[in-house]
């Protein structure tokens, strides 16, 4: 795996993420004045939706690096929804040395989203 291809998370990366889950707050706030009373379903599905969302970005610009053997890993959306969750860290098993571990979190530089 290419080494370049990913940052360590600096102070302005976690800014960032903190400011995409401060919009996601502000959504729901918003949107909750307006549906909450009479279409709760509706809300229910916008907030599942934005989480998704959230989610699926977070899971295609953000790799883990193994503490033990120094591996770079990628992991699945439903892997990344149900592991334990750190600041920038992450409690998961690493491919390569199959120690389960809090990986630290990095950026990854290009974006795959699409590419695959
Ligand atoms: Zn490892």
């Amino acid at each position: 795996m290419n080494r370049n291809k990913y940052w360590k998370i600096t102070r302005s990366g976690l800014y960032g993420t903190a400011k995409v889950l401060l919009e996601f707050i502000v959504v729901i706030m918003i949107s909750s004045v307006f549906l909450l009373a009479s279409y709760w379903y509706l809300w229910l599905m916008i907030i599942a939706g934005f989480l998704i969302l959230l989610l699926v970005w977070h899971t295609k610009n953000f790799a883990y690096l193994c503490p033990g053997c120094g591996e770079v890993f990628e992991v699945s959306t439903l892997k990344g929804f149900i592991s334990p969750n750190g600041v920038n860290k992450k409690y998961l098993r690493c491919p390569r040395c199959g120690k389960k571990a809090w990986a630290d979190m990095l950026r990854i530089k290009e974006k795959t989203a699409l590419k695959k």
